[in-house]
Order: C-alpha cells, then structure tokens, then sequence
C-alpha cells in the first residue's frame, strides 16, 4: 500500500519574511524585504509576492513561490 505523501511536502506555502533573511541581493549583497501585491483572483486568489533589495531599490520575482534573485530578471523601480 502506497503512503500517502506528507502536506509538508506537497503543499507549497508563500514565502515570509523570515524566508528572506538568509538571503541577499545578488548585485549589491544586501538585506531584502518581501512585498505582497493586490489578491489577483485570476491567479486562484493567490497574492502575488516580490522581492525588493533594500539598498539598491532592484525588485525581484517570486516564482511558485521560489525568489527569483537573478540580477537581470530584476526591474529597477525609480
Ligand atoms: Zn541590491
């Protein structure tokens, strides 16, 4: 009889804040901060998240849930 797999696993869950602490951004290494957008139901009421460098204003994507901390997929915001 097959197990049934653990929710730990199979159910992906946001990032949080304290996900971001062990992590930099890739261009200026410093501190980030998680910024959650509008529910967008079309996306399964599911908020979208991005990533913004606290020093150098670069926002990165997050993508299923994974931070995306790529230098040149960052948009940088005036
Ligand atoms: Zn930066």
């Amino acid at each position: 009889m097959p197990t049934p797999p653990t929710p730990e696993i199979t159910t992906a869950r946001n990032l949080t804040p304290a996900d971001l602490q062990w992590l930099v951004c890739p261009v200026c290494r410093e501190s980030l901060t998680l910024t959650e957008s509008e529910i967008q139901p079309e996306l399964g009421n599911i908020a979208s998240q991005t990533i913004s460098c606290t020093s150098c204003t670069r926002t990165y994507p997050v993508a299923d849930k994974l931070p995306v901390l790529l230098a040149d997929r960052a948009a940088l915001s005036k």
